[in-house]
């Protein structure tokens, strides 16, 4: 199979496209709109008329059918453009380390960053593949134009390959999804696609239909204040009760470093105040919405108990729902996953379903009406100086959204 992947790739990855948590702006920042223009010329060059960039930033581009069948449902392939605020992308300067031969991955502008085998299991598979690094100082942006490069390439390659049939596909290239907005502005109406699927995952072969549920709870806490030189016997210090509740949350479980796999969490995330009002930001997380709530109980519970030893003051507790797990609803639609299941398969690939302990554009989505389960693209850590992704990994991710429109088309 022929491959601009890694062309593509190189290319992308050069232009800074960081998303910024605190712009009020849609998109965050103006720069994503550098690559996202760079991707509707590309799409146009490739004769997909219909792209188009609208003004908060979002790409949408139609793959029209190429089959008789009139039933073959549209399916969207979702990527992001933005790179994580936690680690610079100005000025990615990628490196293609031919056939790897195991060896540890000096960074040549930072010797200290080195990408090593006992650190990166994953790459015992890559002895022999091509890998990309970044060269030290910023990080390399995989995540998301891996599948960015992955999506645009299955599309180069289908309209190479009239002879592979499909219906509808829809290009959807997302900003900010690095700082939770990435859905916020999208048209599921303009898009028209019935089932979709974000290329934004990891590891060769694996595949994600099941993400954490999020609430966020605020917590304002108002105490009794005073002057610190009269206060006896008045004063009830909000910042003191805060710090108690802190305190009571226990050491060995129930936190994001006690916690791995299906495990949930509660998550102390901000601290704000004085010692009148203090607002307490946390983030809790599970699996199932019972769990959710059986924790954010719990914390209540906490809130309460500290409260009895400061009888004058009070507070709020405030539960902000942020997202859901996606197999609630993507249970409700089985093909979904399982023609992803034959996708791989066909690409020579054994299937692994994983869960992932976050968020992606795809939980909204799904809950949005476009059930969206989530692809590997070969990339590996993420937002980091050491991000690393293989090139015989992405062109196995193009293979793998060729087939799936392959095996709609077949089964309707
Ligand atoms: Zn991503």
């Amino acid at each position: 199979m022929s491959s601009t992947v890694l062309e593509r790739f190189l290319r992308y990855v050069q232009i800074d496209t960081q998303s910024d948590p605190n712009s009020t702006l849609q998109p965050s920042t103006e720069k994503q709109k550098n690559l996202s223009r760079m991707l509707v010329t590309e799409l146009f060059e490739m004769g997909v008329v219909d792209a188009h960039l609208d003004e908060y930033g979002y790409v949408y581009a139609t793959l029209h059918a190429n089959t008789d069948k009139l039933n073959v449902p549209v399916i969207c392939f979702c990527s992001h453009v933005d790179t994580s605020p936690d680690c610079s992308g100005a000025g990615v300067k990628p490196i293609v380390h031919k056939a790897w031969d195991g060896t540890d991955i000096v960074l040549p502008d930072d010797p200290a960053q080195v990408i090593r085998r006992s650190e990166h299991p994953d790459l015992d598979a890559q002895i022999g593949n091509d890998i990309v690094t970044a060269s030290g100082t910023t990080l390399l942006g995989a995540d998301n134009k891996a599948g960015v490069s992955e999506i645009m390439d299955a599309v180069r390659y289908l309209l190479e390959h009239p002879e592979i049939k499909h219906g509808t596909i829809k290009i959807l290239f997302t900003p900010d999804e690095e700082i939770g907005r990435g859905t916020n502005k999208v048209d599921l109406a303009k898009l028209g696609a019935d089932f979709g699927y974000t290329i934004d995952g990891e590891s060769l072969g694996s595949f994600e239909d099941e993400t954490f549920s999020a609430d966020a709870v605020k917590i304002t806490i108002r105490g009794i204040s005073a002057h610190p030189g009269f206060a006896k016997g008045k004063l009830e210090n909000a910042l003191k009760i805060a710090a108690d509740v802190i305190a009571a949350l226990p050491k060995d479980a129930l936190s994001p470093e006690t916690t791995e796999e299906k495990q949930g969490f509660i998550h102390p995330t901000n601290i704000e105040g004085i010692q009148e009002k203090v607002t307490l930001g946390f983030i809790i997380r599970d699996f199932t919405v019972a769990g959710l709530h059986e924790k954010e109980g719990y914390l209540k519970g906490i809130l309460v108990q500290v409260l009895q030893q400061y009888p004058h003051s009070t507070a709020d507790f405030e539960v902000i729902e942020q997202y859901r797990n996606m197999k609630e609803v993507l249970d409700n639609h089985p093909h979904v996953s399982e023609y992803v299941w034959e996708a791989i398969r066909r690409s020579g690939l054994t299937p692994l379903k994983r869960s992932i302990r976050g968020g992606t554009d795809g939980s909204r989505l799904s809950f949005m009406g476009l059930p969206c389960p989530n692809i590997f693209t070969g990339g590996h850590a993420f937002h980091s100086k050491l991000e690393w992704v293989s090139v015989q990994d992405m062109q196995k991710a193009v293979e793998v959204i060729v087939n799936l429109c392959q095996i709609w088309e077949e089964k309707h």
